[in-house]
């Protein structure tokens, strides 16, 4: 069998190492535009059991994550200074160009043929020759937008800007910064990812962007600008960019995962907002639904497409609903402001529509018991 796999991020990567795991003898080659050791990003963020999902399917992998992550309890809601801590809620975190690193690794321990910097004049050929392709080749992908009708493909986008920034500074907890300026509100996801490095993702809606003449800066007057806003935050450490340009989030949907000979996987398929952090885990999980609906059904290969789409479909639509939500949160996130500050915390804890109240007092008790100590004097 020969398997060709566009895209070297977490869901090629991580599909192409399963699947030569699984058949020796067929012949999986990873095409990836960047060279090695080159990706976009900082840090990302996994909720509650990190990466334990790969624990029982592979042990492997999960091995060589073993002590790469940070991890925290707790996050925490600065609104205007005034912060809440809401506890109990758990994160690890890793940098994302040492998740590529250690995925790499284990492709080419298995076997993996991993061809960097490839244009499409190398792939082409492999593409049309293949078996299987595994279209990983993220929220663009070209693969997708050749036969947008076949995957019965929606694209859609948010309105808010978000620019991926790094920074020296480190955080204790994940924390949510909110701040008013004279250029108008921002937004800003921060946590560590590293002992001496952090994600500071910083949102905003489009008005204010304008405004603020966000969408004429230049990198260098952008990290100014943004640097200036949360310069409390900061505390003197800079921000720092790689490919930080302004954003607005696209919303990826795929009614059909497959079509012929051709799978989706990861962000290729699906977009769920940074805000509820599990983009890398959904593209992981849907390797290894790939991986194991191909060697349940052998010889078959329409057989295991659809068996993948059938086992995954309903449970990343789940999450994709919630992410939605969250996202939606944040587009609104200048009228949350106007809430007082455990008003405000306690709506953003809320706003993926997975937690209610019950759920909230076993999951951040202490949090609850101050809110709801709150609410019970302002009601005498
Ligand atoms: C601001 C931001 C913050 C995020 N934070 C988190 C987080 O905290 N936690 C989390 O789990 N997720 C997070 N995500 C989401 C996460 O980054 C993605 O869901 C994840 O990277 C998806 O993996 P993928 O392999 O499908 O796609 P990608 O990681 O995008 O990888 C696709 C790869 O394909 C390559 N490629 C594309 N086109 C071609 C081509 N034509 N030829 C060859 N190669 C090609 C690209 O170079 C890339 O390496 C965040 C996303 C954003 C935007």
């Amino acid at each position: 069998m020969r398997i060709t796999v566009l895209g070297g991020g977490p869901a090629g990567l991580y599909s192409a190492t399963l699947l030569k795991r699984d058949n020796p003898a067929a012949s999986v080659t990873v095409y990836e535009q960047n060279p090695r050791d080159v990706t976009w990003g900082f840090g990302v963020v996994f909720s509650d059991r990190a990466l334990s999902f790969l624990e029982a399917d592979d042990p492997d992998t999960y091995r060589a994550f073993a002590g790469q992550l940070e991890t925290w309890q707790d996050i925490t809601i600065d609104l205007l200074g005034d912060k809440t801590v809401i506890d109990g809620v758990g994160f690890a975190a890793i940098a994302r160009l040492k998740l590529i690193q250690i995925l790499t690794r284990r492709a080419e321990d298995v076997g993996v043929d991993l061809k960097f910097g490839s244009r499409p004049d190398t792939y082409e050929e492999s593409l049309n020759e293949a078996d299987l392709v595994i279209a990983a080749d993220g929220v663009n992908s070209v693969i997708r937008g050749r036969d947008p009708e076949g995957f019965a493909a929606s694209v859609d986008h948010l309105t808010n800007r978000f620019a991926w920034y790094g920074t020296t500074k480190t955080f204790p907890t994940l924390t949510q910064t909110f701040r008013r300026s004279d250029r108008g509100p921002f937004n800003a996801h921060h946590y560590r990812y590293a002992p001496d490095m952090s994600t500071f993702i910083v949102e905003t809606t489009e008005d204010v962007w304008r405004n603020a003449g966000l969408d004429r800066a230049d990198d260098e007057e952008s990290r100014k600008i943004c640097e200036t806003v949360f310069a409390d935050v900061l505390d003197g450490h800079p921000l720092i960019s790689n490919k930080s340009i302004w954003r607005v989030f696209p919303k990826v949907w795929n009614e059909s995962w497959y079509n012929g000979n051709t799978v989706l996987i990861g962000d290729a398929l699906h977009t769920a907002h940074f805000s509820i952090g599990s983009g890398t885990r959904l593209a992981m999980e849907d390797a290894i639904s790939l991986a194991k609906s191909i060697r349940e059904n052998p010889g078959d290969l329409r057989k295991a497409l659809q068996a993948y789409q059938d086992e995954r479909k309903p449970i990343v639509a789940k999450l994709v609903r919630a992410a939605e939500q969250s996202a939606g949160w944040y587009e609104q996130f200048v009228a949350h402001m106007e809430m007082p500050p455990l008003d405000f915390a306690h709506g953003y804890i809320k706003r993926a529509g997975r937690m209610d109240d019950d759920k909230l007092r076993a999951a951040a008790p202490k949090f609850m018991a101050q809110y709801d100590a709150v609410k019970k004097e302002a009601a005498q």
